[in-house]
Formats: C-alpha cells, sequence, structure tokens
C-alpha cells in the first residue's frame, strides 16, 4: 500500500475540517480526491505530506509514518500545491537546479534536463517563471515535484484554472506519470476524475461518501431517466410493473420513469401503451452521469 490514512480528524480551531476519514492508495494507482470546495481535500493531503499533523489518526506513506518519520516521508512524496507557489523572479532551469539541490539529489544538471524534456518545458525553459503561462507554470510545479523522483504525487487541483488546450496537455501528462507513479489528485470537477482516474474516493465536508473504482461507479450508478406522457390517466402500480421500472413519479401529468440501464424500457412502455389502448404524446430517455452521483452525494 503507497498510502494509508487511518482515522483522520482534523480540527482547525472548533471548526472540524476532516471527520474520522480513512482509505488507502495502492502502488501506481491513479486515485482522484473529490469534493466541492471546503470539503477538506486539501487539508488532507497537507496531512498526507507533513505539511500540518492531525489531530486525530495515523497516515502512513510507503510504510513510513508521517507523525514519525516526516524525513522519510518527504522522501517519497512529490507535491503540487493548490497554488503551485513558484519563484517568479527565478529562471526555470534555475529554479528547478534550487529545488534538485534542496533534496540534495545527485547529477542534479541531467535531472533538470530530464525534467524539463518529461514535462515539455524545452522551449521555455531558459525564461524567467513570471513570464510563463498558467498551463507551463504547472508543469514547472511538476517537474519541481518530481525532481527527487518520488514515488507518490499528490497533486492538489492540477487542472484548476487552464484553458482546456492546456487542461487536455496536462491531463495527458498525468496519466503518463501515473504509469510509475502512485498518484492522488484532488478535484472538484467529475470529469477530470472520468479522464483520468482509476479509482474514485468522493468527500464531503469533511467525510469520505464515497470510495470506488471510477468504472464500478459509473456503472452501478448510471440509470435511466424516462420521460413518458400518455393522453389516458395510467396508475402508480401499472407502471411500476411493467419490466425494468425501478421506480416512478407522476409530475405535470409526465411520469418520470427510473429503470437500469441494462433494458430498454422505452419498448416496454410503448408495448404497454398499445396493448391498453392508450397513445403515447411524448417518450424521452436520458443517462444519469457520474456527475449526478456526485451532486447527489455532496449536497445536503
Ligand atoms: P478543500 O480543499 O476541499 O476546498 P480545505 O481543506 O481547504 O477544503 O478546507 C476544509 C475546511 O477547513 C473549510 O471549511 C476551510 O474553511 C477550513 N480551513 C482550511 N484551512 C483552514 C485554516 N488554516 N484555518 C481555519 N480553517 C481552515
Ligand atoms: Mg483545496
Amino acid at each position: 500500500m503507497s498510502i494509508e490514512v487511518k482515522n483522520i480528524t482534523k480540527l482547525y480551531g472548533e471548526q472540524k475540517a476532516l471527520n474520522n476519514v480513512s482509505f488507502n492508495v495502492g502502488s501506481n494507482e491513479i486515485v482522484g480526491f473529490l469534493g466541492p470546495n471546503g470539503a477538506g481535500k486539501s487539508t488532507m493531503m497537507k496531512i498526507i505530506t507533513c505539511y500540518i499533523p492531525p489531530t486525530e489518526g495515523t497516515v502512513s506513506v510507503c510504510g513510513f509514518d508521517t507523525n514519525e518519520q516526516s524525513i522519510e516521508v518527504r522522501k517519497q512524496i512529490g507535491y503540487l500545491p493548490e497554488h503551485n507557489p513558484l519563484y517568479l523572479d527565478m529562471y526555470v532551469k534555475e529554479f528547478l537546479e534550487f529545488t534538485g539541490n534542496l533534496y540534495k539529489i545527485k547529477n542534479t544538471k541531467e535531472r533538470v534536463k530530464e525534467m524539463i524534456e518529461t514535462t515539455g518545458l524545452q522551449i521555455e525553459q531558459n525564461k524567467k517563471i513570471g513570464a510563463l503561462s498558467k498551463g507551463y507554470r504547472q508543469r514547472v510545479g511538476l517537474a519541481q515535484a518530481m525532481i527527487h523522483d518520488p514515488k507518490v504525487l499528490i497533486m492538489d487541483e492540477p487542472t484548476t484554472g487552464l484553458d482546456p488546450n492546456q487542461l487536455e496537455d496536462i491531463r495527458a501528462l498525468i496519466i503518463k506519470l501515473g504509469k510509475e507513479k502512485t498518484v492522488m489528485l484532488s478535484t472538484h470537477i467529475m470529469q477530470e476524475v472520468e479522464a483520468m482516474c482509476d479509482r474514485v474516493i468522493i468527500i464531503n465536508k469533511g467525510e469520505i461518501v464515497a470510495n470506488d473504482q471510477t468504472q464500478t461507479l459509473q456503472q452501478n450508478t448510471t440509470k435511466q431517466l424516462i420521460t413518458v406522457e400518455f393522453d389516458k390517466d395510467v396508475s402508480l402500480q401499472a407502471i411500476k410493473s411493467i419490466t425494468g421500472v425501478e421506480d416512478a413519479v407522476l409530475v405535470d401529468k409526465t411520469w418520470k420513469i427510473v429503470a437500469s440501464i441494462e433494458s430498454d424500457v422505452r419498448k416496454e412502455l410503448f408495448n404497454y401503451a398499445v396493448k391498453n389502448n392508450i397513445g403515447v404524446l411524448t417518450l424521452n430517455k436520458e443517462e444519469q452521469k457520474l456527475e449526478d452521483v456526485f451532486k447527489a452525494l455532496t449536497k445536503k
């Protein structure tokens, strides 16, 4: 196991930012840590990276305890903090060499060159960080986080504020990096998780509300929502007796029907209508996306 979080609670004064949070991240997984603003994502990441201590509970990273072996933990982790604090007056190369020296890595120059190539910074490598676009600054942040070749990468909202092209580039880069490392990234955007992550942990108000393979969560929670309007009154009982229908409500003469994605209930509904001499005025289907699951789990 790369990261083991056990019963973490964090209080800021009176305010509880995390409440008894536990989860694991396996090696070489890409895990999305998803939640609305204020859910406790950054707090959790700061605890994992030894920036702040928890109030209660323990975290271990590659077998090292964050409370007792923080120096070892920091060696294992590359961290891209939420607001990517870079020295804007430094040159890209100079900054990366500076970071490499902080970690006392050998062959700093060689390693910086490698990181510049990995993160696609070649054309910008001789500029000042302050002169770079947000997308390139994120690349510098990623190069900085990986300079000491950590096993685990923790990224706090790595794609927030990027334009669609930059977003695509950074996502591709994260997927590439994720092939050899354990990656935990936070985001408040569902599509982000669908695009990049093997697994999703959803956090809301300091508590874990879901923890599942992205695919499983999608499959288990994807339902069809069918709206149908008949030209006659039909009872709830009759609707529910139709094969595939799981639930139904009548809203302004329109039935809203929930069905599993396996069967096409529209056909059944249509057959039912024909058999009973009922006219079908409208019949529509939409799929509920992971996005809706996220909304349902995090709005209270
Ligand atoms: P997220 O990253 O999911 O947006 P945070 O971990 O930043 O959430 O914050 C979780 C909660 O803790 C929020 O209600 C936030 O206001 C509060 N919080 C975060 N940092 C501090 C702090 N240094 N002092 C007091 N409250 C804080
Ligand atoms: Mg945050």
